[in-house]
């Protein structure tokens, strides 16, 4: 049998940025991403701390606005319209998950389409839809970069993705279906998946429960893309905890033919994605 193709979304992190670095220092292109944080999700922090470093490795400037989780809906909705208005802003994030108190769908659906960089607006979801997008939501379009990649065939091949999330599960079905690819989107009501895993040549978990595929729901040879990040606790790790998938990784490994790890898979082209969003907003707003 032949060894199994680990997925290295490391290697395609740093093509992605370097080619950003390298566009930005030759045009000299002035581009800003703004990213909003609502509280105190540790989480959180340490995604945007990411973000704020990403950008000033390929020499955008960033411009993090933290505030209280004390802040309202209403002051949120202000800020996100000072930002829409602001011409030397490229692109807004809001980071998600909010405090309870604040509606993220009004929120995601104030920020501007045109510096929408996490491709969440309706209208920018619409232009998926429609086979046309500008942006898509970066994690499902990281993992379009990863099969592209590898030179993984989409075309004709059944795919199969576990969630149906606005932000992973139905963006990557669209994503696929673009492709070419014939696409089953399964979810908490499906019934029978393993059987319906078990048809997929390639596989798309993202779930958010750890190890939920196993080997008895992956037919030989798949393609398996782990979404997942789970936080498992681990007296063992100086955190208290430790990172695991959707895919039982150990077990998978041997039956597919390529697969991505957590960490460093899907998760490690995520800010790339971002970075490259707010570049082709850039661009669009040229036009
Ligand atoms: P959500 O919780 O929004 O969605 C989970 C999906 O899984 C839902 O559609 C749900 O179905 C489905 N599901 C839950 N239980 C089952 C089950 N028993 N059988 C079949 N389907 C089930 O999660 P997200 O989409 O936001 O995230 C998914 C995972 O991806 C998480 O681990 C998250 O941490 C990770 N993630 C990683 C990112 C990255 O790499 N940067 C970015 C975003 C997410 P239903 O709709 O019926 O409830």
């Amino acid at each position: 049998m032949p060894e199994t193709l680990i997925l290295d979304g490391k290697v395609i992190a740093v093509e992605i940025k370097k080619s950003i670095r390298e566009r930005i220092a030759r045009e000299k292109l002035d581009i800003c991403l703004a990213v909003v944080l609502v509280g105190d999700d540790p989480a959180s922090h340490v995604y945007v701390n990411s973000k704020e470093k990403a950008c000033a490795e390929v020499g955008f400037r960033s411009k993090v606005v933290r505030l209280p989780a004390s802040t309202s809906e209403e002051e949120l909705l202000k800020l996100v319209a000072e930002l829409n208005g602001d011409d030397s802003v490229t692109g807004i994030l809001v980071q998600i998950p909010l405090p309870k108190h604040i509606r993220e769908d009004r929120v995601i659906d104030a920020v501007s389409p045109a510096k929408d960089v996490d491709g969440l607006h309706p209208y920018n979801a619409g232009r998926l839809l429609t086979g046309t997008p500008v942006v898509s939501s970066c994690t499902p379009w990281g993992v379009m970069k990863m099969l592209e990649h590898y030179r993984i065939p989409i075309a004709g091949k059944r795919a199969v993705v576990i969630g149906r999330s606005n932000i992973v599960g139905k963006p990557m079905a669209m994503l696929l279906l673009a492709a070419n690819a014939t696409v089953t989107v399964c979810h908490s009501k499906t019934v029978n998946l393993a059987e319906v895993t078990r048809e997929a040549d390639i596989l798309v978990a993202a779930i958010g429960k750890p190890r939920f595929v196993t080997a008895d729901m992956v037919k030989e040879g798949a393609v398996v893309i782990d979404v997942g990040i789970n936080r498992v606790e681990d007296a063992l790790q100086k955190s208290g905890y430790r990172l695991e998938g959707d895919v039982d990784y150990a077990a998978v490994l041997t039956k597919a033919s390529a697969i991505t790890p957590v960490p460093g898979g899907v998760g490690a082209t995520t800010i790339p994605m971002l970075l490259s969003n707010t570049l082709a907003l850039y661009e669009a707003a040229r036009k």
